[in-house]
């Protein structure tokens, strides 16, 4: 090991990029000064690591990296990029630094916390102190079970058992540091992991097309799309936590509308990326005074869905492949290329189907109940496997998130620990009269004018039928 300087730290950022309610920065900071490093992470020979970026989600990483890296500057923390594998990054850029001790916030997918835990055990080999710390979560799946299990299977009881928890203070942004002598930061540039933001090439190879829409509007890149949608980066997070009012106001009755710009708050990128941690929100949604209870209850409930996701990601390993009630393993999903292709390129013939999968492709979002109508459409009335859906989803959302995409894509296929009972097949028309009535979001969205649509690709009592057949044969084979 080289010199050591006993009160550098480097904090390694990975899902939490900002610098206020950041505890690993604060106790860094607190023992003294801070170099940082985000890493474009490999999953190595084992499959340990985190799930590789999706093209949305590559883009907004980049975007929020390159503010995080003026934020963290500003603070006289300089930003360090590598790409690789982490388990021989780390180490070797703690060695190369000479700090005396290795920060991060935890993770929670089973394939990430095993790779941490074989990088603690090697740096504490090599004697770097190295210590973690909560970031993402208001509650960490290990301290929760109910009586007689190790894990809950169903969302209300652990929303019973953990909604009232304190959760403790918001953090302040650390003061800024003294400067740290260029010539060590220059100096890791001997580790041919480390590059500046634009090597760590998470905007190459991001353009694509799609079907129906490429071949309307011609081939595009997400960032000539959905960066006229969004603003990554916490300074825009911060502008849109004093804007929580907006978001919640009114949730209870509007959340389900997706023509409202405002019937939701379209954080979850913020979070997904940890621009803002979900102890601010919660703490910033029970201070927000001009919203009504019913409302701000309606919405924190929500915020602990995230959390129940977690808990069982965290619970239930390969949860993005394998279904979490196993007799789903039978189920005689059809290989369909071509309606998979007609869903992902939004030319179903059903509106509301093509309007949310064409809002999806412009801006990396979709409305949650446009994401359960899509899903249910793909999963049941096309029988195609739902983690065909999940994958286009973790390929266009900016907010694509390890536990939230799984475990709603399983919820609604019905193979979910707390899923919707198979038969509640979404009708989507029926759901368009009742959500769209005025055909507002359909009218904004629909892909092609109304006299062009497509004739419809399934009859939806027929494939509703053939769906319901379809889990008869699983329960029959199970
Ligand atoms: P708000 O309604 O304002 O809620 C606030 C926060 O609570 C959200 O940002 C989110 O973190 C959490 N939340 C809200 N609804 C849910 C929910 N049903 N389940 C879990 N957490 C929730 N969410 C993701 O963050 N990433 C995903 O990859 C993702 N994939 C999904 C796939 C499908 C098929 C479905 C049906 C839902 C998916 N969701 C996902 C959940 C939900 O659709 C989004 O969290 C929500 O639409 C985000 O919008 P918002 O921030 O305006 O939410």
């Amino acid at each position: 090991m080289g010199t050591t300087e006993e009160d550098l730290t480097l904090v390694w950022f990975r899902d939490d990029l900002r610098v206020s309610d950041h505890a690993a920065l604060t106790a860094a900071r607190a023992d003294g000064r801070v170099i940082a490093v985000w890493i474009r992470e490999t999953r190595d020979g084992q499959g340990l690591g985190p799930r590789p970026l999706g093209g949305a989600s590559r883009w907004w990483a980049h975007e929020s990296l390159a503010v995080l890296h003026q934020e963290l500057s500003d603070l006289g923390i300089p930003l360090l990029f590598a790409a690789g594998e982490a388990a021989a990054i780390v180490p070797r850029l703690a060695n190369s630094l000479g700090v005396g001790a290795v920060r991060w916030s935890r993770r929670y997918a089973p394939a990430s916390r095993a790779l941490d835990s074989q990088i603690k055990s090697v740096l504490r080999e090599r004697g770097f102190a190295v210590h973690s710390h909560i970031g993402s979560l208001l509650v960490e799946p290990w301290t929760v079970a109910p009586q007689g299990g190790d894990h809950y299977k169903v969302f209300t009881p652990f929303w019973k058992a953990v909604s009232g928890r304190e959760v403790g203070d918001v953090l302040p942004t650390p003061e800024p540091q003294s400067p740290i002598d260029p010539s060590l930061v220059e100096s890791t540039r001997d580790c041919a992991a480390v590059t500046d933001l634009d090597g760590l090439g998470l905007l190459d190879g991001t353009g694509t097309g799609s079907g129906h829409f490429a071949a309307v509007r011609g081939p595009r890149w997400w960032q000539d799309t959905i960066a006229c949608h969004w603003l990554p980066g916490t300074r825009a997070a911060a502008d849109q936590l004093d804007d929580l009012a907006v978001g919640i106001d009114g949730y209870s009755s509007t959340r389900d509308v997706p023509s409202d710009a405002n019937s939701t708050s379209r954080l979850s990128p913020r979070l997904r990326f940890g621009e803002l941690s979900p102890r601010q929100l919660l703490h910033a949604a029970q201070t927000t005074r001009s919203v009504t209870s019913d409302d701000r209850a309606a919405w924190v409930r929500q915020l602990y869905w995230r959390e129940f996701s977690w808990h069982l990601t965290y619970h239930y390993p390969d949860i993005d492949y394998t279904p979490i009630r196993s007799e789903f393993r039978n189920f005689p999903y059809e290989d369909d290329d071509e309606a998979l292709a007609h869903w992902r390129s939004g030319a179903t013939g059903y509106p509301l189907v093509d309007a949310g999968m064409a809002q999806l492709w412009e801006t990396g979002w979709m409305h949650n109940r446009v994401r359960m109508v899509t899903a249910s459409f793909l999963t049941k009335n096309l029988l195609q496997h739902w983690w065909c859906g999940e994958q286009w989803f973790w390929d266009t959302l900016v907010d694509a998130d390890e536990a939230n995409n799984p475990v709603s894509w399983q919820w609604v296929a019905g193979s979910g620990a707390d899923a919707a009972p198979y038969f509640r097949v979404f009708n989507p028309e029926r759901q368009r009269e009742r959500f769209d009535p005025d055909g507002t979001y359909v009218d904004g969205w629909l892909p092609y004018p109304p006299a062009a649509a497509p004739a419809p690709i399934v009859d939806l009592a027929d494939s509703r039928q053939a769906a319901l057949s379809a889990y008869d044969r699983m329960k029959n084979f199970s």
